[in-house]
């Protein structure tokens, strides 16, 4: 049994139900979960002075492709939209192996810790024939950083030759995907209060995946208790595809598919009609927002304002790699504040507002009830500031709102995932950074010469 006591924080925004923001206080750790916040000071094993610092629930990434790392700034594919994008791109992602996933992940999920992000929810939706155990290799990876990771079994079967996006080489048949759904889940699934491993089903997109395969891993999901995501309304393209081949707009198809309800939440959602956002409101199906992936591809603008109006379940992600170009979920939450205030003005969510969507909103839509704001008897996941620093100067004196509106470049200076401190001092505790980049740039260099 270990405690941990965050002594004398400046402020602890908590986020929680009263919108508590903290001053002068103390929080307490036993194990993996906070025991206590408050004025009293109480012994324990270890103690960070947290005198000049705010203290911010962890940052949950609720949508990336962390392969996609190693394929980022790439030139030929940077003034493409989506679609010639992905299938300029599947020629290199179909050279995917163990080591690629290994290294990336663990290059991104370092970042991300680096960054406040504690939780992340990796889409992998590439499993090329004798790859290895990608998703084995990215559990690895979080357990060597003390990262809390959601895996995906992803999977996409509707290839060039049917009328898909993806090659032949990297697509498979449904019953493949359907047993290794089910390995995966009963391996590496667990569902108990403060989990470090959960696996979610999620079919790649509509233009890769065939009707068939998402019913049955609709069914499969609920089968085994977990949760459903995929890509949905990212491009008007995609929607010219649901009009024309299945008759029905994006969300109307999902519904027929039986791919709406508090289980299910979709990446991007951008080009929703009222009708289609008064479902997701109704069926409480999530969307996971991610700006920088979307002005990179010039995708279009998520109707977040909207969205949190009706009370859409909405949480912050990154996307891949290769179309953000980055790790840094403080960067997307700033990124997130100015779009939507170009946007939308007035009615564009505040700085807080973007907080509790990268912290509650996403915990929800990852259907977790004990990560996503500070209280007792909650994950011991946070993150602390330093508020004595240039480029905080001045910018104290509303902390809730602090990360939005004027953002943090750079390291965090802690940051803890299940009571266990990974970023101390801005460094990585569990990692020696130097060497895990050194590596890293051997395995693209081999992986980009195939
Ligand atoms: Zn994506």
């Amino acid at each position: 049994m270990s405690t941990l006591l965050i002594r004398n924080a400046r402020y602890i925004v908590s986020c929680d139900d009263q919108d508590t923001l903290w001053e002068h206080a103390n929080l307490f750790i036993r194990d993996n979960a906070i025991e206590y916040i408050g004025p009293e000071l109480m012994h324990a094993d270890q103690t960070i002075d947290a005198s000049d610092m705010v203290v911010y629930p962890g940052l949950v990434n609720t949508h990336h492709h962390l392969y996609q790392i190693f394929s980022r700034n790439l030139p030929e594919v940077q003034r493409m939209e989506l679609f010639p994008w992905l299938q300029t791109l599947y020629e290199v992602w179909k050279n995917l192996d163990e080591e690629v996933v290994y290294h990336s992940s663990l290059t991104g999920m370092a970042e991300m810790l680096k960054t406040g992000c504690t939780t992340c929810f990796d889409h992998h939706y590439v499993f090329p024939a004798h790859a290895g155990d990608l998703v084995a290799a990215q559990f690895r990876a979080a357990d060597t950083l003390g990262m809390r990771f959601h895996a995906s079994r992803g999977s996409m079967d509707l290839s060039q030759k049917d009328g898909g996006l993806p090659p032949d080489s990297v697509v498979q048949s449904i019953d493949a995907i359907m047993a290794d759904s089910e390995r995966l889940v009963r391996t590496w699934h667990d569902a108990s209060r403060f989990s470090m491993h959960q696996v979610a089903l999620a079919p790649c997109s509509p233009f890769s995946v065939t009707g068939d395969l998402m019913r049955e891993s609709a069914k499969l999901a609920r089968s085994l208790g977990v949760r459903l995501h995929t890509h949905v309304a990212e491009t008007k393209d995609e929607e010219r595809y649901t009009l024309e081949r299945f008759g029905m707009r994006p969300v109307a198809y999902m519904e027929s598919l039986g791919w709406t309800g508090p289980d299910v939440w979709y990446a991007h959602g951008i080009h929703f009609d009222d009708d289609e956002l008064r479902i997701l409101a109704e069926t409480g199906t999530g969307v996971a927002h991610c700006p920088a992936s979307n002005m990179k591809l010039s995708s279009g603008v998520c109707r977040v304002p909207d969205m949190l109006r009706l009370h859409v379940p909405v949480g912050l992600a990154l996307d891949g790699s290769a179309s953000n170009d980055g790790c840094d979920m403080l960067e997307e939450l700033r990124v997130a504040y100015l779009l939507h205030r170009l946007h939308s003005s007035q009615d564009a969510p505040t700085g807080y507002d973007l907080l509790k969507m990268a912290t509650r909103g996403s915990a929800q839509i990852l259907g977790r009830t004990d990560i996503g704001y500070l209280a007792p008897n909650m994950a011991a996941d946070c993150f602390l500031v330093n508020l004595e620093q240039l480029p905080l100067v001045g910018a104290q004196f509303d902390p809730k709102s602090m990360l939005g509106t004027v953002g943090l470049k750079g390291s965090v200076d802690y940051t803890i995932v299940n009571g266990v401190p990974v970023v101390q001092r801005g460094e990585l505790t569990t990692l020696d950074e130097a060497r895990a980049v050194s590596q890293a740039n051997a395995v693209v260099h081999r992986y980009l010469d195939r």
